[in-house]
């Protein structure tokens, strides 16, 4: 059993076969998927998507590459994260890659999800791309992670530095890898992976992109976790089931949900 813990499914290329797509996840033993907010404008079918569909659990956020969309404010946030389906706020974070220029508004808008995240007490979802001194520097300031009285959270998509993950598992966070781990290319990212106990992974497939391996270049989707599950078994030499088990039970713990 697997759950995917970062998808997009509302994204309209995947809204449209969701009979399909359930049945993916059902062929593939992912019992639940968590569909992560990135606009406001969006919020209202990535809340219904939750609402409709039992296995699908849903988050709350504006993420960090959208530039030109309504700003969220700390009691918007908190209000809209008011749902038992809605079990995390973002995503957010940090994206120095895709954007450039002054992004002070991204490093606003992301302190305020950490503030929301605090009062709501629901785990944070952090997208971070060449942005890592500044991810983990606001996560400190703003008082994210456990040890700070915050609550923890996922480093999502991870491609940082085993130094990075390390820091952000101090915190109380959790690594989550994707598709991108199963690459030929991505040496490094396995080599954090291999390092990482598996007490603090998950695994997520943030379709409709990154496809793994096999599906490489394909339209993604939550039925492909199952993927990303097995090649980090084979790269750890850990059963399918271990991996499998203890991924979904991480996600239970950080997200609070029973099974
Ligand atoms: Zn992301
Ligand atoms: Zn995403």
């Amino acid at each position: 059993m697997y759950i995917d813990s970062h998808c997009h499914i509302n994204f309209p290329e995947l809204a449209a076969r969701m009979p399909e797509i359930l049945a993916k996840m059902a062929e593939n033993q992912v019992t639940h998927a968590l569909c992560v907010s990135v606009d406001l404008p969006d919020f209202p079918q990535v809340l219904a998507l939750a609402h409709q569909h039992p296995h699908i659990y849903a988050s709350v956020g504006v993420h960090p590459d959208y530039e030109d969309t309504p700003e969220p404010s700390v009691e918007q946030l908190v209000q809209l994260a008011d749902d038992p389906k809605i079990i995390a706020i973002g995503e957010t974070g940090l994206d120095y890659f895709r954007l450039e220029g002054d992004l002070e508004w991204q490093r606003e808008r992301f302190r305020t999800h950490i503030k929301a995240s605090r009062i709501t007490r629901k785990p944070l979802i952090i997208h971070t791309r060449s942005a890592s001194e500044d991810t983990i520097r606001i996560m400190r300031e703003e008082g994210a992670g456990t040890e700070a009285g915050g609550v923890a959270g996922v480093m999502h998509c991870f491609t940082e530095s085993l130094e990075v993950a390390r820091a952000a598992i101090e915190m109380g966070f959790y690594i989550s890898f994707s598709g991108i781990v199963t690459f030929k290319s991505a040496k490094d990212l396995q080599a954090v992976a291999l390092e990482l106990p598996l007490e603090r992974i998950l695994i997520e497939t943030d379709s409709p992109y990154l496809a793994p391996v096999p599906f490489r270049g394909r339209m993604n989707e939550p039925g492909f976790v199952a993927h990303v599950g097995e090649y980090i078994a084979k790269l750890k030499g850990v059963s399918v089931e271990q991996v499998a088990e203890q991924t979904t039970a991480n996600f239970r713990t950080l997200f609070n949900v029973p099974a």
